[in-house]
């Protein structure tokens, strides 16, 4: 199961976040996901549900952003979603297309219910 490890390796982020800022309660983690990194968000979902528990984000509930393919013709720099990686520039027919988003996957956020301390 793919998305078990993503959350496994999300989970260790934010850990190491939560450490580094001395925060103990997590409430909120968002993450955008891509439309290439092949994550179903249910399946992200229940597995962070699983990993989450014992951690500084037990109680914390997963938000999911979904990004779309996005690219750019490298010939005539037009812009636009793309339907997969191989999409062509819907301007000009080009298949030079840099994909500019949908790539990531990435925790946007964390959120906690703790007032931020003071100096440190
Ligand atoms: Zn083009």
């Amino acid at each position: 199961m793919h998305e078990l490890s993503i959350a496994q390796a999300l989970m260790d982020i934010v850990a190491e976040e939560a450490a580094r800022h001395g925060l103990k309660r997590v409430v909120r983690v968002a993450v955008r996901v891509g439309a290439l990194s092949a994550v179903v968000p249910e399946a992200l979902k229940f597995s962070f549900d699983l990993v989450k528990e014992g951690t500084v984000a037990a109680e914390a509930e997963l938000v999911i952003e979904e990004v779309p393919l996005w690219g750019r013709c490298q010939d005539c720099g037009a812009e636009g979603e793309m339907d997969g990686p191989l999409d062509q520039c819907q301007a000009c027919g080009s298949s030079r297309m840099e994909i500019l988003a949908g790539r990531e996957l990435t925790i946007d956020y964390i959120e906690t219910d703790e007032d931020q301390s003071q100096g440190g």
